[in-house]
């Protein structure tokens, strides 16, 4: 038999390397971007047409190439980076491995223009499937300019296997949005089929993170810091109370790049122990810099894995760093822990922090205005259910927060009922107070109730129901509603179309503006804008919520009843009544407090 083995050509090497680089336009993006980091820009442009199937252009004005290195970039394995195998374990680069440019070229019509700053002119190269076609000079600014074109052009599979341009938009902006956060110092800017979707100037991270997601996160924000021989751990974590059911918002940089790693996630999650609903996500924006020979970046191609070399320390750091600043801006509660050892192990409630998403099973056709008695059906976890009612106190009420824990294991779940309403006076009337509460007495001492939060639950609810019921309730307007809308917020829209259908919703999306042409039949025309804004500015970022909960919030939001509006005896009856009829009354579905217990045990230790 004749020798068959035989090297593949570059061309042919050169795809299959992409493939480990290059899953979809967001990873090019994500090359790119480091690329320019690296090569010290302080401005970044970065220019797509349809979520980057057509165009990926990046431009920067780094230090640029000379007319050599501008035709050795493209080669595999071709660095400027490292040298040695030494230089490795001390990377400060953002790439070294030399593959992305090779990658890219091999899978992509490519044109670069690079110019350094000591030369007159610049250099043009254009390669394509790995194929150089030209050569040659050029005018342009120092920096580098680099155009992406037709990607996976020669790899049809690949190509057909790529997402809706919604979804590949939104890889897009996750990248964008990494790097961005990870050099709040360097100037960016992301336009999409020609609109500008991101114009961030160098800033602070606390700045950036306000540009990007929206200036009602500036009071989200807890700022932690903490400085050791081991490793510099600087950044915000988000509220408790901000936090959501879903991933997303989590960002961790070790030396200002992004990766991704679940243990040291887990380190915060243990240090917001007790602060969340179960099943929420602390989010957070942590930097941690370490020496690069402490570390090694080198285990995944796209190098968002990373490992440490002392990782036990640096669990600990992180997770003491961010418990102190929970305590420093009294989030987790303020409580002295070292008079009452064993209170560490309870979940303590806070003046305004859910603790853990309670889940209280009740009867939805109970009404405590009825004289007969009520049956819930069950209390799952009586231990939150009650601890969920304590009044959470700025000063250290030991006694009353003592007594109820000690309480706590003798409640019986069958006896839930006479928590409340066994010997509640029929006549007993609710109190509006302030057009934004509603107080009522019942067997433990006295509730109050925040009717917006209220009602926001009872409808968040009723929407859910509706959605997943698929009925159509559409009512057809005489005049359609138009809304103007950005091309992220197109996109956004696009995404959450089909649900809006589902829900009653007719729309006709072009570039600029949404027509709405026909509304659920129980929803007010007049609130249709509040709605459909309010749905895009909460998709404007990573969302919690499943596309389902996100639309039944935001008409949940519009539509409920606001504080200051004035409500009838019988209006706060039923309110009250429904809500307990919900699957969870203690929480809106934001995870903020709906009601609170006065009990007539922390009544009594307050008058005496
Ligand atoms: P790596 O970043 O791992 O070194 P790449 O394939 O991404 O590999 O890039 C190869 C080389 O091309 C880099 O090491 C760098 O010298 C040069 N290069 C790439 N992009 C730029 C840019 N935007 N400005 C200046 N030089 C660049
Ligand atoms: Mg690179």
């Amino acid at each position: 038999m004749s020798d068959i083995i035989k090297l593949l050509p570059d061309s042919v090497a050169n795809q299959i390397a992409a493939g480990e680089v290059v899953q979809r336009p967001a990873s090019v993006v994500k090359e790119l971007l480091e690329n320019a980091i690296d090569a010290n820009a302080s401005q970044i442009q970065l220019i797509i047409k349809d979520a980057g199937k057509a165009l990926i252009q990046i431009t920067d004005n780094g230090i640029g190439m000379s007319a050599t290195d501008a035709r050795m970039s493209f080669e595999r394995h071709a660095t400027s980076k490292i040298r040695t195998t030494e230089d490795i374990f001390s990377i400060r680069t953002k790439g070294f491995r030399g593959e992305a440019l090779a990658s890219i070229a091999a899978i992509a019509q490519v044109e670069m223009k690079t110019k350094t700053e000591e030369e007159e002119l610049g250099h043009l190269v254009r390669i394509e499937g790995s194929e150089i076609k030209e050569q040659s000079v050029v005018q342009t600014s120092t920096g580098t300019s680099i155009a992406v074109k037709n990607l996976f052009f020669n790899v049809p599979a690949r190509r057909n296997f790529l997402k809706s341009t919604q979804v590949e938009l939104r890889h897009i902006i996750d990248e964008f949005h990494r790097v961005a956060l990870a050099h709040p110092d360097l100037e960016f800017s992301l336009y999409h089929n020609e609109n500008e979707l991101f114009k961030l100037y160098k800033s602070t991270l606390r700045q950036r993170i306000v540009a990007i997601f929206g200036r009602k996160h500036n009071d989200q924000l807890v700022p932690v810091e903490e400085e050791t021989e081991v490793v510099s751990v600087e950044g915000f974590i988000v509220k408790p109370e901000f936090a959501r059911k879903k991933r997303g918002g989590q960002f961790f940089f070790v030396n200002n790049r992004f990766i991704k790693s679940s243990y040291l996630h887990k380190a915060i999650v243990e240090a917001f122990e007790h602060l969340l609903p179960n099943g929420y996500y602390p989010a957070y924006f942590i930097n941690l810099t370490i020496d690069p020979e402490r570390i090694d970046i080198n285990i995944h191609p796209t190098k968002t894995e990373i490992k440490f070399d002392d990782e036990y320390s640096i669990f600990a750091i992180l997770r003491s760093a961010v418990k102190h600043s929970l305590g420093q801006y009294n989030i987790a509660p303020s409580l002295d822990f070292n008079t009452h050892p064993d209170l560490e192990v309870t979940s303590l409630p806070t003046k305004n922090h859910p603790i853990k998403e309670p889940s209280i099973k009740v009867n939805p056709n109970f009404n405590p205005f009825e004289t007969s008695k009520p049956s819930f059906r069950e209390i799952q976890k009586t231990e939150q259910f009650y601890e969920s009612f304590n009044l959470g106190t700025e000063k250290k009420e030991s006694i009353s927060i003592e007594s109820s824990l000690t309480e706590l294991p003798h409640i019986q779940p069958e006896t839930a009922e006479n928590l409340f309403f066994d010997d509640m006076p029929s006549s007993s009337k609710s109190m509006q107070i302030h057009q934004k509460y509603i107080a009522f007495q019942v067997k433990s001492g006295m509730m109050i109730i925040d009717q917006y939060r209220a009602h926001q639950r009872i409808l968040f609810e009723r929407y859910i129901t509706l959605l997943n019921q698929q009925k159509s309730l559409g009512q057809q307007l005489m005049f359609p509603i138009s809304i103007a809308i950005t091309e992220l917020e197109k996109s956004l829209i696009e995404e959450l179309e089909p649900t809006l259908t589902q829900l009653g919703f007719q729309l006709e999306i072009s570039d600029e503006t949404l027509l709405i042409q026909t509304i659920p039949a129980n929803i007010e025309q007049r609130q249709v804008t509040e709605i459909i804004e309010n749905l895009m500015e909460k998709n404007a970022y990573p969302t919690s919520l499943g596309q389902i909960e996100t639309i039944a919030l935001s008409i949940a939001r519009s539509t409920a009843i606001k504080r200051g509006q004035n409500l009838t005896q019988q209006e706060m009856e039923h309110l009250i009544s429904e809500l307990f009829a919900t699957s969870n009354p203690n929480y809106s579905p934001e995870g903020k407090s709906i009601f609170l217990n006065l009990t007539l045990d922390f009544i009594k230790t307050q008058l005496g």
